[in-house]
């Protein structure tokens, strides 16, 4: 089972805002809501802890596609994780969690065709469509923030988030409803996990171009209200936007 670290400690300010996004700061009722939202509230039809790394080792055999020994070393963007990765090793964290095992579970449950598959790719955002997920080898850097806004990074909440937009997440895909998605990603996924981990909830959401420009930005808790560009939320207020500048 997953052991709930201490009650992290929150600002004022923060607890303000979790007082508007939640209704309660109250950390207890937050961690049982999100543990609700992401299906894990029953813990006996969690997978075994026992079984969670072994269940790790099948999927990472079947899921990252391994790198043949006599591999071109300047072929970077093809192969899965490996052992001695950040990224493996953060993998791994996820399969033992409550969230990440249930995960792990669905996946191998089904068949494998088409084939899924995780690749390791540097330089690059994580990044998901139905059948890969696409991470840095050397994720999660450390305390990493979010280029707009910089809010804190929580790397497991972004593996689950990634995990969203494969065909094993729970919202239909659809080209033209791209940002209701990520919403639901931040929202229903990211948020719940990042609550668990005593991080504080995104409250915006900004889509970057492929050369890392602000497209448009939205609040995860009005998301209608979209603004062009590279926007942030007002501490005093998680509904409200304000222009994001950049330190
Ligand atoms: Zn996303």
């Amino acid at each position: 089972m997953q052991t709930l670290s201490l009650a992290p400690a929150f600002s004022a300010a923060a607890l303000q805002r979790l007082q508007v996004y939640y209704g309660t700061a109250d950390l207890n009722a937050m961690q049982a809501q999100a543990r609700q939202i992401l299906g894990i509230d029953q813990t006996e039809s969690l997978p075994d802890p026992a079984s969670r790394l072994h269940n790790f080792e099948r999927f990472g055999a079947r899921h990252f596609p391994q790198r043949p020994p006599d591999s071109d070393e300047s072929d970077l963007n093809t192969y899965g994780p490996e052992p001695g990765m950040p990224v493996y090793d953060l993998l791994k964290a996820y399969a033992l969690t409550d969230y990440g095992a249930l995960m792990i579970q669905r996946v191998l449950a089904q068949p494998n065709e088409p084939p899924f598959v995780i690749k390791a790719v540097p330089d690059t955002a994580p990044k998901a469509w139905n059948n890969i997920i696409i991470l840095p080898p050397d994720f999660p850097r450390s305390d990493a923030r979010f280029a707009i806004g910089g809010q804190r990074v929580d790397p497991l909440a972004i593996i689950h988030h990634e995990f969203e937009h494969t065909r094993f997440g729970r919202f239909r895909h659809d080209e033209n409803n791209l940002l209701e998605e990520e919403n639901f990603a931040v929202r229903e996924v990211e948020n719940p996990v990042r609550i668990l981990n005593g991080f504080e909830p995104r409250y915006t959401y900004t889509q970057l171009d492929p050369a890392g420009q602000a497209v448009v930005s939205f609040s995860i808790l009005q998301p209608e209200r979209r603004q062009p560009g590279a926007w942030t939320f007002d501490p005093a207020d998680p509904r409200q936007l304000i222009p994001f500048e950049r330190p």
